[in-house]
């Protein structure tokens, strides 16, 4: 009999678009050629909201690409959305109780896909309700995927592995909002620390959602009341000039690491924007870097990679200071963009692991994870 993966995808993100881009091209990889054969694909859309939605709705947000636009005044005239789709929604939304009725059904599948980027998908909170739910998952586990969405928890990680990383200041919600005589230290103390340009970002996020770089103290302050509305914690970042480098790990116990691959792009730094409309960024891949410096950042890929005890499949993320020859480790992604152009398949494409052979070694590796 086929493999049931359910494709769970979606999700309360600020990537939620991108979690859906992600899911079309890997519904794809494993409904055709070889895979076809192996596996059936269950489609399990989270939505902006937070209800889970199988069958007809799922496969239909699947194939349009398009967010669930939930019903209004009048639910039926909703694009993606037809009649069914919208009663189905509204069942769910009348009690919090309903907003998993999938778990009833979840006997049916075999081992769980969660393509899902950002806070309420790649930061363990479902891998714990699905690891509760004791079926195998594809990636890593509760603490690998919430270490590896905390910049900060993820930087302590790092530092006690010795990866060299920018400087940065810890920042909470309640220092930005609550006392008006903190802020003005907290600010100082950033512009002591770290001078300008810096970045602040929220801790939990992705996409570069919520991040700013500033150059002044009036576009801090701006930039710190931004980002603490996405989080209640915060990092602020010395803001370096280098070439931007990733790398991508593919395993478990004995996870390998891709080519290295390079981002160009013209923009001020690599914003949302940037990132998913065509054309503003050019991948170069493999980077044209000296071998050394290859293995290098190969090498600390897989040192930050087990740092958090990530599992799978992960990206991570450099910064390579050209004058200096450093390296330093920006982050880690622990569920990265996947669909056909993004970066983390094309490495694995450079490095002779093509799409379909991909999503299938990534499923397999999720079996053996929770094998016991
Ligand atoms: P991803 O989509 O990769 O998960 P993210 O939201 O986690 O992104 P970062 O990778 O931390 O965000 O930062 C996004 C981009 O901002 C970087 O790719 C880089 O262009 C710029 N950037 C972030 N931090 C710094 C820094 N300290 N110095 C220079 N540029 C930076
Ligand atoms: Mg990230
Ligand atoms: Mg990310
Ligand atoms: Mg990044």
């Amino acid at each position: 009999a086929k493999m049931r993966v359910g494709l769970l995808f979606g999700g309360c993100s600020g990537e939620h678009e991108v979690s859906i881009r992600s899911a079309q091209a890997i519904a794809k990889a494993l409904s055709t050629g070889a895979n076809a054969d192996k596996y059936e694909v269950l489609p399990v859309h989270i939505s902006k909201e937070g209800h889970w939605l199988m069958g007809e709705v799922a496969q239909q947000v699947l194939a349009s690409g398009t967010p669930l636009q939930l019903a209004t005044s009048d639910p039926a005239a909703s694009l993606h959305s037809p009649a069914s789709a919208a009663a189905t929604l509204e069942a769910a939304q009348q009690s919090p109780l309903n907003r998993l009725p999938i778990l009833k059904q979840a006997a049916a599948i075999d081992i769980w896909f969660p393509i899902l980027h950002g806070p309420n998908g790649e930061d363990g909170t479902i891998q714990g309700l699905l690891q509760l739910m004791q079926v195998p998952f594809v990636g890593s586990g509760v603490l690998g995927s919430a270490m590896g969405m905390d910049k900060l928890a993820m930087k302590m990680a790092f530092a006690q592995a010795g990866l060299p990383q920018v400087k940065y200041v810890a920042v909470t919600r309640a220092e930005v909002w609550s006392n008006p005589c903190v802020f003005p230290k907290l600010c100082d103390r950033i512009e002591a620390e770290l001078g300008y340009p810096c970045f602040v970002k929220p801790a939990n996020l992705g996409s570069s959602v919520g991040i700013s770089k500033v150059r002044s103290r009036d576009e801090l302050e701006k930039a710190l009341d931004s980002a603490a509305s996405y989080d209640r914690r915060l990092i602020v970042e010395a803001g370096v000039t280098a070439r931007e480098v990733e790398c991508a790990v593919l395993g478990n116990d004995q996870a390998k690491a891709s080519v290295v691959g390079e981002i160009s792009f013209h923009s001020d730094f690599y914003d949302y924007e940037t990132k998913y409309s065509a054309g503003q960024a050019e991948l170069t891949i493999p980077a044209d870097l000296p071998e050394q410096l290859t293995r290098q950042i190969q090498a600390m890929a897989l040192q930050a990679f087990q740092a958090v005890d990530a599992a799978g499949i992960s990206r991570v993320d450099f910064f390579y200071l050209e004058q200096t020859g450093e390296i330093l480790i920006n982050e880690i992604n622990t569920m990265p963009g996947f669909t056909a152009t993004s970066m983390y398949p094309m490495l694995w494409q450079a490095s002779g692991v093509d799409f379909p052979e991909l999503v299938d070694r990534l499923v397999q590796l999720g079996l053996e994870r929770t094998a016991p």
